[in-house]
């Protein structure tokens, strides 16, 4: 059990005066520092934090509402810019680097009283699915200290789990938010392309990313994406909110017609994983829903697609980290051409190094028709298939992960394993689809995650559906 109440009961326990917001960051900081060894924490924000929680004290001793998330503690990855406060990406390059202005996501959580007390470990730039690319260091599993907490956004699935706060924030750009809420036994939720802003956040792949929270229930997914979504002019590719918003969810599955996605069901998934999702779809049966095979042919090619148009990206993204306006800068370099490349030489981890060099290639005259538009070409009938399967069901279903959470250093020197684990998560990204990864059950001791995938827009209908299947799996 969380030491934590669902979010919406602290925030109303906060605003009727019952509970302090300097005893629950206070609680929060503790906790951070309690379970230190699992090194889910790249900073904590003790002044900031206390500030805040005194003003949404003071606000409520004058008798002021404080809002929807009053005095409710919160981490975010360490790629979200908070104020005045550092933001490293878990890179070296970004070390020293403090944000001069706040993410869109985190100025509407604090607008209706959220804290931040901390910044959580990822991948460096959330390249990655287990938090062993850090720069810094590795976080390890909540319920098994010999494991991944999966990634990038591996340090805020761990720091809810270990009940740091009651949620967290991650980046979703090829699974970083389901990935390690399935590893770690959390609700993960990537919305819709483009419901929640990224301005403020480190961009890794700007076609992908989006922001998404990670908390124990669906019903606090959906209060936090409620908070955090619509419309930005900080960001151009926003879009509206559902006009019922995401709260106040109805959980039904009577009446619903669920794909299962043959392709996530076949070879290579775990038997302990398979077994796991089988009988949440025979519950979701009992339940009312009603439940067919579906096959989308070209999603064995999107992990393909993803590493191609991915790394493009990010080779584009990283561009701007130079040692001239962020962060590390080589000391005394010949000249500006060598402050470059020496900057970028001695700071960019691995993994960094490694997209930088995929994505120039596939982009690079000569190969750019092999490769980059090439997967464009089968992104795009990959989104067509999605397009068709949606005309038959409401939703789909399937794995988020073909495993459990692997045991720290199992896929370290093999990159192509480790973008295997990402063989689930990746197509809805391609897609821009919202998705959640909910905990069914254990393997092994260990968590496994299903996941439930919707049309874009649709995030309203995942969610209810995500609420009553938590409903009938609890
Ligand atoms: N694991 C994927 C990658 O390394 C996804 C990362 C993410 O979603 N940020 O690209």
């Amino acid at each position: 059990m969380s030491q934590w109440l669902p979010i919406a009961d602290i925030a109303a326990r906060v605003n009727a005066g019952e509970l302090q917001a300097v005893d629950l960051v206070a609680k929060a900081l503790a906790t951070i520092g309690e379970k230190a060894e699992y090194q889910a924490i790249i900073t904590t924000l003790d002044t900031l934090a206390a500030a805040r929680a005194k003003e949404v004290d003071a606000t409520v001793a004058a008798g002021q509402p404080a809002g929807r998330l009053a005095g409710v503690p919160f981490i975010a990855k360490d790629n979200f810019l908070v104020f005045g406060s550092d933001t490293t990406a878990a890179s070296n390059i970004l070390k020293g680097f403090t944000a001069p202005y706040q993410s869109t996501a985190i100025n509407r959580l604090e607008a209706e009283g959220a804290i931040c007390v901390a910044k959580a470990n990822l991948d460096a730039f959330a390249h990655g699915s287990s938090t062993e690319n850090s720069d810094f260091f590795t976080t390890k599993n909540p319920h098994d200290i010999d494991r991944v907490p999966g990634g990038s956004s591996g340090g805020s699935a761990a720091a809810v789990m270990l009940d740091m706060a009651p949620f967290a924030l991650g980046t979703d750009t090829g699974g970083s938010v389901r990935l390690p809420a399935s590893f770690c036994g959390a609700v993960g939720y990537k919305p819709t392309y483009g419901l929640v802003s990224r301005s403020g956040v480190v961009a890794m792949a700007s076609s992908t990313d989006v922001v998404g929270p990670l908390t124990r229930t669906v019903d606090d997914a959906a209060l936090i994406l409620d908070v955090m979504s619509g419309v930005d002019v900080l960001d151009s590719t926003t879009i509206p909110r559902d006009s019922a918003g995401y709260v106040g969810l109805e959980g039904s599955l009577v009446g619903k017609k669920v794909g299962i996605i043959k392709e996530y069901m076949s070879e290579g998934l775990d038997p302990g994983v398979k077994a796991c999702i089988e009988a949440a779809i025979a519950r979701m049966k009992a339940a009312g829903a009603e439940v067919v095979e579906v096959s989308l042919p070209t999603l064995p090619a999107a992990l393909a697609v993803y590493y191609i148009i991915c790394p493009a990206e990010v080779s584009s993204n990283l561009a701007r980290y130079d040692g001239q306006k962020y962060g590390y800068s080589t000391a005394n370099p010949a000249d500006l051409e060598d402050s470059y490349s020496r900057t970028r030489d001695e700071a960019f981890g691995d993994e960094a190094k490694r997209r930088i060099m995929i994505g120039t290639y596939v982009l690079s005259s000569g190969y750019y028709d092999a490769y980059y538009k090439k997967a464009q070409t089968v992104r795009t009938k990959l989104i067509n298939e999605f397009n068709t399967v949606f005309e038959q069901v409401d939703l789909l279903i399937g794995p988020t992960a073909p495993e459990i959470a692997f045991k720290l250093g199992a896929n370290s020197d093999d990159p192509l394993k480790m973008y295997l684990t990402d063989i689930m998560t990746v197509a809805v990204n391609l897609a821009g689809l919202p998705a959640v990864s909910i905990p069914a059950g254990t393997s092994e001791g260990m968590p496994v995650g299903l996941q439930l995938i919707a049309p874009q827009r649709a995030d309203r209908r995942l969610l209810d559906a995500a609420q009553a299947v938590e409903g009938i799996l609890a």
